[in-house]
């Protein structure tokens, strides 16, 4: 898939690209206000929702078309093109219509692919920038049929944005950030922009600066945060939005990262290291097929006394001490369960093939 790079989304002073602006375009006065108060931060994209999914009814749904005009017009005043979220083909005509630079589609509507097929349709020979957000589940396949749906259509300025994901347990997260998502993705698409919106992954404004950083360690290419004038008064999703001033003291904050240097003390020490590491991968694939070959043997001995493969109360006794022994190690309670899960489904796997 070739992926033209899109000038608007090019960061115009220094990396990452940066998009700011309200969950939620509430009035006039309102989305000037941000405009103008995010022109001194060099943000590349003013973000504002015109149209909210919200989970439930009689929540605030957006403030709909007339949005668009106020926000086009916020971002003449301060220089800053204009973005916001397209759900369905109506969308997609009135944001035309409007010069709206660039468009995303969010993470509920990347999940339907009729959706998905129907706003690429609408766009049919418009190649304006389209950035696709990750769907609500931890499913890349659909990220990406989204993306090829676009492209199929003649989308050719495509980024992601990664905003985390719906577990059954988010943790302290709105929504899990599940890391090696977009790594993975960023591995299958090494051309395509991928950026993080932290806002939408913590839920919490305190949260956002650990995730922030973590998008750039991670050579993210650009972040989207939520900015309003008012946060704890916005009409959706106000724990997460930050006062511009919050906004630009975390951009400040952020350390930048390069992909490499030219240091070779740094270059042979890192070598020693990642030499330790395939050592210790090595030994680890290692022991976890010795463990297997014992978990065959065990499931020879069930079959041949009709005792089923599963047993919970063993399983529960395994999980627990593994979790109280790693603690020694500083490795967490989650992470264990999760690798344990793993290692218990292929170790089933293993005693059923016997
Ligand atoms: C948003 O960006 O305001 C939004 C609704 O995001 P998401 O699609 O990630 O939930
Ligand atoms: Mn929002």
């Amino acid at each position: 898939m070739e992926i033209k790079k899109s000038s608007m989304l090019t960061p115009k002073d220094g990396e990452p690209l940066v998009i700011a602006g309200p969950c939620s375009v509430e009035s006039r006065e309102q989305i000037m206000e941000t405009a103008l108060s995010l022109k001194k931060y060099n943000v590349d994209i003013l973000r504002g929702g015109i149209w909210k999914p919200r989970t439930r009814p009689n929540a605030f749904e957006g403030i709909g078309g007339r949005g668009l005009g106020w926000l086009k017009k916020a971002g003449e005043a301060a220089g800053i093109p204009v973005g916001t979220e397209v759900a369905v083909p109506m969308h997609v005509e009135i944001c035309l219509s409007h010069e709206i630079d660039v468009l995303w589609i969010g993470a509920r509507t990347t999940a339907n692919p009729f959706s998905v097929q129907a706003i690429a349709d609408a766009l049919k020979g418009v190649d304006i920038p389209v950035m696709v957000k990750n769907p609500v589940s931890p499913d890349i396949e659909l990220w990406i049929g989204a993306l090829e749906r676009l492209h199929n259509a003649g989308i050719t300025q495509l980024a992601a944005i990664h905003r985390g994901f719906s577990m059954a347990d988010n943790g302290k997260y709105r929504n899990q950030p599940n890391w090696h998502i977009p790594i993975e993705l960023k591995r299958r698409m090494p051309d395509l922009p991928i950026i993080c919106d932290p806002s939408h992954i913590c839920g919490k404004r305190e949260l956002l600066q650990d995730i922030s950083q973590e998008a750039i360690d991670l050579m993210f290419y650009g972040l989207m945060l939520e900015v309003h004038p008012d946060p704890d008064n916005a009409m959706s999703d106000n724990a997460q939005q930050l006062t511009p001033a919050a906004f630009g003291k975390l951009l400040n904050s952020l350390e930048p990262k390069q992909e490499s240097v030219d240091n070779i003390e740094f270059q042979n020490k890192l070598s020693i290291l990642r030499e330790n590491i395939d050592n210790i991968d090595s030994d680890l694939i290692h022991l976890i097929g010795k463990r297997m070959k014992v978990a065959e043997k065990i499931g020879q001995c069930k079959k041949e006394q009709n005792v089923t493969v599963f047993q919970p109360s063993r399983w529960e006794e395994v999980l627990n001490s593994r979790i109280k022994e790693a603690k020694k190690y500083n490795l967490s309670p989650r992470f264990m369960e999760k690798i344990y899960q793993y290692i218990h489904e292929e170790s089933v796997r293993h005693q059923e093939e016997k």
